[in-house]
């Protein structure tokens, strides 16, 4: 087997490795949107970047070489690619977990809506040199179409279940915290008469974390491909997130009376602020009447606003 880093590596974002086998059956792992890159890549074959890149668009290999997909989870960084994988002709299946499935179908379409709004907006200039810019991210940005595209292709299986997904070749779920659905997903893979073992990590979940399962001890593996994004460096717990979060209420909202926003863009932050809120509510620390005043929730855009 051959594998190969394309993303998430010497930065974060990205996240997207290639296994290659020697029968020629190609699974990509992870499919991630690159924050330090907004559009598709140039052609080149100066062999300055590593990987050597080989094709132009978004990928450094022909989407329709791809056989197999394989999503550790819903963050973008892991899955905010696949609609162009699509679009560039990949036309195999993604496997990932239920709650996965669910939660990248929420991102993704929040994602192309955005790319709609971005669009519109240059649509609406009238200057040439921003409708220039307009049709170039017409060729870069994914739309609603691409998003079903990728979603009609998934197939949700359980964490702990062996799938069989070709000849000498078979992927698990492990349960990996951090996320709704994060999983690290183990191949074994049998070549040659020889039973080899790799794990991608995904992202890594902390222990006794609230609303998630704490991340499953990984079976013994031959080789580990591990998130690393905290590698050299403690959790410190100088104070808790309800701490945090009463903190900023206490000294935004309640010392000085006025309003706070909150714009919980990322998906763990929505899901900690709820958490801490309601128990901060729940502890007494704060009087739901005294600064649930104004809540303004928008779907695609979540915002709140506290206010005494
Ligand atoms: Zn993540």
């Amino acid at each position: 087997m051959k594998l190969s880093f394309l993303g998430a590596a010497r930065q974060v974002t990205g996240s997207m490795y290639l296994l290659e086998l020697e029968d020629d059956y190609r699974i990509l792992i992870d499919c991630g949107s690159d924050m330090e890159r907004s559009g598709p890549r140039e052609a080149s074959s100066n062999g300055q970047t590593a990987p050597a890149v080989t094709h132009p668009g978004f990928f450094p290999f022909e989407a329709s070489s791809i056989n197999l997909v394989l999503l550790t989870h819903a963050h973008v960084d892991h899955s905010g690619n696949l609609p162009n994988l699509f679009r560039e002709g990949y036309e195999g299946q993604i496997l990932c977990t239920e709650p996965t499935f669910a939660l990248t179908n929420v991102l993704l379409k929040d994602a192309a809506s955005l790319n709609q709004k971005r669009i519109n907006e240059l649509n609406a200039s009238k200057k040439q040199r921003v409708k220039d810019r307009q049709v170039q991210m017409q060729k870069d940005l994914f739309l609603d179409r691409q998003v079903r595209e990728t979603m009609e292709n998934v197939v949700p299986i359980g964490f702990n279940r062996k799938f069989r997904v070709a000849d000498g070749v078979d992927v698990t779920f492990v349960p990996a915290g951090h996320l709704l659905g994060a999983a690290h997903i183990v191949i074994n893979v049998t070549e040659n008469g020889e039973r080899k073992s790799i794990c991608f990590s995904g992202d890594i979940g902390r222990k006794n974390y609230p609303l998630l399962v704490d991340p499953a001890t990984v079976p013994t593996v031959d080789y580990l491909v591990c998130e690393s994004t905290y590698g050299n460096r403690l959790h410190e717990n100088t104070m808790s997130p309800e701490d945090a979060l009463a903190d900023i209420i206490q000294r935004t909202c309640i010392d000085i009376p006025g309003d706070s926003s909150f714009h919980p863009l990322v998906l763990a932050v929505l899901r900690h602020f709820f958490t801490h809120l309601i128990d901060s509510i729940q502890n007494e620390i704060f009087r739901p009447f005294g600064f649930f005043r104004t809540v303004r929730w928008r779907l695609r855009a979540p915002k709140f606003i506290c206010s005494m």
